[in-house]
């Protein structure tokens, strides 16, 4: 087992020395079965969330209303949840009610896939109730139960195989694929900012040509977001290099307004639209400036300065995908060849401009500061003070005349 269990294992033992039962469940456990990785532990229990507490000195009350309670044991903490079923599903979103269980398997049963519906126990053993460990062998992902049902009861399960399928790089089974196209319109149902996540996961899965081939399949794309119609725009996704893997969301989000032909004006809307952070927003749109100065050949310092060495490497990244040709390296070497490459590396600034009286506080001010950072940008002037303090006046002066 990895190491992650074996630093587990005591807290599985705590539990089932006071007579309950416990398990490492979901992700992990199929994780470990593939060798994949793992992040973070989950364990379930028979055991109620008030048994737990009782059993541990330090816990943290995380998720008591959904039956999870955090143990803090040697420095590290693990989520523990008890067994649950999920019952009043409204809307076709989260149920309305959670009801704790005294048995695995009807936890177990509430699980999305087979392959999420493992449970391992502290000695090795696996409880596959599901046949998930064939499915895992043979890199199929598979609903629990009946599909039709399960996606009725919650559609977010439905970006969650195009996910997983990305993610795994497995292949979606045959009636599972059929439910997501027969539901695919329930989507609408489900709260954006979940749809996000699990749209965001498939984008940076291993295979994520064949997440995107199933999100146009399956029609699923027609309810997100500013994709509608969008089939011609998201098939350009199915060219890109096969080996081809995003590391963050701003590569994901470039990925998506470039293939939708966004600009950054249109990109912000459509990113609102997403319920993305304003700090992606900012990254996208000025990633989209770039690129378009980049297709344009119209690179030049200034707009390498402004868009900062991150969105220069994630724009430069997605159009070398976009384009086998595309030599992502230029614009990243012109980058490191700036020199400043923060306005706090200006060898000047207010204070300094008011300390030498040549002017006084106002929009002045800041016109000369920019005025100067561009000219040593642009290696007009050298980035020294007195020389900077020269070149303001003279600035000034322009400014006067004018
Ligand atoms: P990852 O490694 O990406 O975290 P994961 O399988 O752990 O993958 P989570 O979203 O963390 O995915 O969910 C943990 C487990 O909870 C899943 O493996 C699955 O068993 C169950 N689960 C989560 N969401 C749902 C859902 N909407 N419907 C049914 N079961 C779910
Ligand atoms: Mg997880």
């Amino acid at each position: 087992l990895p190491s992650e269990f074996n630093a587990a294992r005591p807290v599985l033992q705590t539990i089932e020395k006071a007579g309950f039962e416990a398990y490492f469940v979901g992700g992990s456990v199929r994780d470990t079965i593939l060798n994949d990785p793992i992040h973070d532990v989950d364990i379930a229990t028979s055991a109620y969330p008030s048994e737990v507490k009782a059993l541990f000195k330090k816990t943290i009350d995380t998720g008591i209303k959904h039956g999870t309670v955090m143990i803090l044991d040697h420095h590290e903490k693990y989520e523990v949840t008890t067994f649950r079923t999920e019952s009043g599903y409204q809307d076709f979103r989260r149920p309305d009610k959670v009801t704790f269980v005294r048995s695995l398997s009807e936890d177990l049963k509430r699980r999305d896939f087979t392959v999420n519906a493992l449970a391992l126990k502290e000695d090795g053993t696996i409880i596959d109730l599901f046949s998930g460990l064939n499915d895992l062998d043979n890199h199929i992902l598979r609903a629990v139960g009946k599909p039709e049902e399960r996606f009725h009861e919650d559609a977010l399960r439905m970006m969650r195989a195009i996910r997983f399928a990305s993610k795994l790089d497995f292949t979606i089974e045959r009636n599972t694929q059929e439910a997501i196209k027969h539901h695919a319109p329930l989507l609408k149902k489900i709260a954006v900012e979940r749809i996000l996540v699990e749209f965001e996961k498939m984008m940076m899965g291993q295979n994520l040509i064949k997440g995107v081939q199933y999100f146009i399949e399956t029609g699923l794309f027609q309810y997100c977001p500013g994709l509608k119609n969008q089939q011609q725009a998201l098939k350009k996704l199915l060219h890109i290099n096969p080996n081809a893997q995003l590391t963050n969301t701003t590569q994901v989000w470039l990925l998506i307004c470039r293939i939708l032909k966004l600009s950054p004006k249109q990109s912000h809307q459509f990113l609102r639209n997403w319920k993305t952070s304003n700090e992606l927003i900012a990254s996208v749109e000025q990633g989209l400036r770039l690129a378009d100065a980049i297709d344009k050949h119209q690179v030049n310092e200034l707009i390498l300065f402004q868009s900062g060495l991150f969105v220069v490497e994630q724009t430069t990244a997605v159009l070398a995908l976009l384009d086998p040709n595309f030599k992502a390296d230029d614009p990243i070497k012109a980058y490191h060849k700036l020199p400043i490459k923060s306005q706090q590396e200006l060898a000047i600034n207010g204070r300094d401009l008011l300390q030498a009286q040549i002017i006084s506080p106002g929009p002045r001010l800041g016109k000369v500061l920019t005025d100067l950072r561009d000219e040593v940008l642009t290696n007009r002037i050298k980035n020294e003070k007195s020389i900077l303090i020269l070149e303001a006046q003279k600035l000034l002066l322009k400014l006067e005349s004018e």
